[in-house]
C-alpha cells in the first residue's frame, strides 16, 4: 500500500482502491465546500469535480480553507484555489474545475460517485436533490446558520439523501413552507453570517458519512441520516424527525421523469 496511507489501512484492504477509482463532485466552495475538498484529499479521493462560479474575495478569508491573502487581492477563482490545494496534497488526483453552477455542466454532475452539497437556500438544495436523486448518486448536504437575535444563536445540519430512501421533504428537512418563506425572503437579506468552526464540524461529520458508506471499516450504515448541529451546546445529534421518516416510503419523486437518468444509453 501506498505509505501515504498506512495510517488508515484499518478502513479495508479494497478502500483505498475505492478512494482512487472514485469521483466526488463538490457543490459550492465556501467556507464547508473547501473544507470537504481538503478532507477528501487526504484521504486520496482520486477524482474531483468542483463546481462554483465565484472568485476569492476578502470577506471569504475567515472560512475558506486553502484561500491566501494573495488570492483575495487577485480575486483568484474558488475552484482554482481548491484544485490547488488538492493537487497539493496528491498531486495525481484528477481535478475538473468547473468554474460555474452545477447546473450548467450535469454530465460532470452524472460522472460522480458521491456529490455533496454546500449550497445555500432551500431551493438550490432541493434542485440539487433532484437532479442526483434523477442520476442515482447520493447527496450528502451541509449547512449552517447563525440566528440573528440576543444572544446570537448557530445552528447547522448535515443530511443524507440516497435515491430510494427518505429524502429532504420525508425528513422535514425542506418543506414547501420553507421554499415559500425563501421566495418571499429573496432579495432583502445581505450576506449571512458564517464562521469557520461550524463549518469544520459539518465538512468532517459529511466525509464520515462518506467514509461509512464507501467502505466496510464500521457496521453503522443505516443507509439514511439527518444530524443536527447545536452550535451554542456544542453537539451533534441524530434529528428525531429521521425516526419519523425511517419507515416512510418517498412519494416526492414519483413521477417517471424523477427517476433514472434521461440521458442515459444502454
Ligand atoms: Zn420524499
Amino acid at each position: 500500500m501506498d505509505s501515504r496511507f498506512s495510517r488508515q489501512s484499518f478502513l479495508g484492504e479494497q478502500s483505498q482502491g475505492v478512494f482512487q477509482t472514485a469521483r466526488a463532485g463538490i457543490a459550492g466552495l465556501g467556507g464547508g465546500g473547501s473544507h470537504v475538498a481538503q478532507q477528501l484529499a487526504y484521504l486520496g479521493i482520486g477524482h474531483f469535480a468542483l463546481f462554483d462560479p465565484d472568485y476569492i474575495e476578502f470577506p471569504n478569508l475567515n472560512r475558506t480553507v486553502g484561500a491566501t491573502f494573495a488570492d483575495a487581492v487577485s480575486g483568484t477563482p474558488k475552484v482554482a484555489v481548491t484544485e490547488r490545494m488538492v493537487k497539493g496534497i496528491n498531486p495525481y488526483a484528477e481535478v475538473w474545475a468547473i468554474q460555474a453552477e452545477w447546473q450548467s455542466d450535469l454530465a460532470s454532475l452524472r460522472a460522480c460517485d458521491v456529490i455533496f452539497g454546500c449550497l445555500d437556500g432551500f431551493g438550490r438544495r432541493r434542485q440539487l436533490e433532484e437532479s442526483c436523486r434523477r442520476a442515482m448518486i447520493p447527496l450528502i448536504d451541509i449547512g449552517m446558520d447563525v440566528h440573528r437575535g440576543d444572544p446570537y444563536s448557530i445552528s447547522g445540519q448535515v443530511v443524507l439523501s440516497m435515491p430510494g430512501e427518505p429524502c429532504f421533504n420525508c425528513v422535514g428537512f425542506i418543506r414547501e413552507k420553507d421554499l415559500d418563506d425563501e421566495g418571499r425572503r429573496y432579495g432583502e437579506a445581505g450576506a449571512n453570517p458564517q464562521v469557520v468552526w461550524p463549518n469544520g464540524v459539518l465538512a468532517s461529520t459529511a466525509v464520515g458519512i462518506f467514509v461509512q458508506m464507501f467502505t466496510p471499516w464500521c457496521r453503522i450504515n443505516s443507509g439514511i441520516g439527518f444530524l443536527g448541529y447545536d452550535g451554542d451546546g456544542l453537539t451533534l445529534e441524530r434529528d428525531s424527525r429521521l425516526t419519523v421518516a425511517r419507515n416512510m416510503e418517498c412519494v416526492h419523486f414519483e413521477a417517471i421523469s424523477d427517476v433514472g437518468d434521461p440521458f442515459w444509453k444502454p
